[in-house]
């Protein structure tokens, strides 16, 4: 069971959306106006009666209580839509007698968006004449704030807003169905890309913020990863990345010299991370650049190396000392393997 909220701005055609949910995808249509006389129970009374409707879906009209957007909020079928146009075409939409003129159009508006009142005694007037108690209603911009949506009306053309509507309905996947919409529950690629995005958000390169989750095929979250300077490194937006930092640098450009991890490498790193803590890495040649930003990501305490590899030696050093990783080269003496075969 879907239950959409239509919170609009005045002639924003919160009605005719209202319309075509019921007449092309049978839903049932409350007014929450007609459920203003219960007061402070509003909500509460105009979510039992969507419920009575069961298994039906249920478009309230017209919410502008923030208190009763609140209350409503707390249902997990409750979905609010913000409604808004282009000023010009909602006044000319419009079909009161009384809001005769552009100017009045506006104030009104202001009013309702707002809770502005730059004609006093015109807006008692018109919200008389509407019947809306201006005790009764909140500021709609505060409402619009907390729904899950906004949806543009800018057009008279039935066809056009019925295509908007069919899009936001489409059911994806055969486990959307219960909820009927993608709107209430995403697909499963849905659900992990909002995921990266949300990753994406500790993501400190000041060139760019990227988000990575790794699921398996039982849809399980394996690993997530944000792109970045490696863990115990000064962060790339404080300064971290020399290279990152020269803004003479175009992007793509001189990435070896980057001691970001990208956000895919950080995910892949941190499926595999516990086997490496604390652990110590031996290898013939001192690491590159990027072989050592993947070496303090992943926990490694100690590198050991018996030859030197000058290209970046100075700039490893600094970023292992920075991470408090061991650093040492030792001789040793008997002859590998591979000098004994040339
Ligand atoms: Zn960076
Ligand atoms: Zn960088």
């Amino acid at each position: 069971m879907l239950i959409i909220g239509l919170i609009g701005s005045l002639s924003s055609g919160k009605h005719l959306i209202a319309d075509i949910l019921h007449k092309q995808y049978d839903f049932v249509i409350l007014e929450y106006k007609d459920f203003k006389k219960k007061k402070d129970h509003a909500a509460e009374e105009c979510l039992s009666k969507a419920k009575e409707t069961w298994p039906k879906n249920v478009v309230i009209v017209g919410i502008n209580s923030l208190k009763a957007m609140i209350e409503m909020h707390d249902n997990p079928q409750f979905f609010p839509i913000a409604i808004e146009g282009p000023l010009i075409i909602r006044f000319q939409r419009q079909k009161h007698a009384i809001i005769n003129s552009l100017e009045k159009f506006v104030q009104l508006d202001d009013y309702l968006m707002f809770g502005i009142n730059s004609n006093e005694q015109c807006i008692d007037k018109i919200l008389e004449n509407l019947q809306l108690d201006s005790k009764d209603i909140s500021p709609l911009h505060k409402c619009m704030d907390i729904c899950h949506l906004r949806l543009i009306n800018d057009t008279n053309d039935r066809m056009n807003l019925e295509k908007k509507l069919a899009d936001l309905l489409s059911i994806d996947s055969k486990g959307q169905q219960l909820t009927t919409t993608k709107l209430l529950c995403p697909s499963w690629d849905q659900y992990f890309l909002m995921l990266a995005w949300i990753t994406a958000s500790h993501g400190n390169c000041v060139r760019h913020r990227v988000g990575c989750i790794i699921a398996d095929t039982d849809l399980r979250i394996i690993a997530t990863g944000y792109n970045g300077t490696p863990g115990n490194i000064k962060a790339c937006d404080q300064g971290g990345c020399k290279r990152c930092w020269n803004m003479s640098i175009e992007h793509g450009e001189r990435l070896d010299e980057c001691i970001c991890i990208h956000a895919e490498e950080s995910a892949l790193f941190e499926a595999g991370r516990r086997l490496y803590q604390n652990a110590t890495l031996y290898v013939t040649h001192n690491p590159c650049r990027q072989c050592s930003k993947k070496i303090t990501q992943n926990g490694i305490k100690r590198v050991v190396y018996t030859k030197e590899y000058p290209s970046s030696l100075e700039d490893v050093r600094q970023l292992f000392e920075q991470a408090n990783i061991d650093f040492d080269k030792q001789n040793i003496e008997s002859i590998p393997l591979l000098r004994l075969s040339q």
